[in-house]
């Protein structure tokens, strides 16, 4: 079984069933033009910013130091989704914090020109925790929960396993 990842916080906060699949390594369509939309704006926005942390399960897009302060960023396609990346950058700095390291996130939408700061309170923290438990238990499940229409199917790389 897959540790938990900023990924699957994502899928989670979207999808219950999208979350089993990604956690049981169901490859997406890769195809998909959201997949590659995502993989340009990854490539192309703020190359000059740009480095790729990794450690444990957690990679992190694009860090920097403003003065005492580490701020690490997460560029995302659109702010159509942004609760869930909100929640995926908090997951972030709740691993740092739990490494001894204390950073202030910032989400970026490159598109909309759009930038919003995400901090680490005890509610943001008690909310995580409780996302996380709900993630294993729905992980170690056999069966992935089922299928149930919602407006982001149409943009999903795993419709096929949904909708065929
Ligand atoms: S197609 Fe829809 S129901 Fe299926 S995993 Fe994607 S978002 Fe979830």
């Amino acid at each position: 079984m897959p540790m938990i990842n900023g990924a699957l916080i994502q899928s989670y906060t979207i999808c219950k069933r999208q979350a089993w699949l990604m956690a049981h390594q169901i490859i997406p369509d890769q195809e998909h033009p959201y997949i590659e939309i995502g993989r340009f704006i990854d490539e192309e926005s703020y190359e000059r910013d740009r480095k790729k942390i990794n450690f444990e399960n957690v990679v992190i897009d694009l860090i920097r130091s403003e003065g005492e302060d580490l701020v690490v960023g997460e560029v995302k396609k659109s702010s159509r989704a942004e609760d869930s990346a909100r929640l995926q950058l908090a997951f972030y700095l709740f691993k740092l914090k739990e490494k001894g390291i204390n950073a202030r996130g910032l989400l970026l939408f490159p598109d909309e020109r759009k930038k919003l700061p995400v901090e680490l309170n005890p509610e943001l923290e008690k909310e995580l925790e409780k996302i996380l438990k709900d993630i294993e238990k729905i992980i170690l499940k056999e069966y992935p929960p089922p299928f149930k229409k919602i407006g982001y199917c149409k943009n999903c790389g795993y419709r096929e396993f949904c909708m065929s």
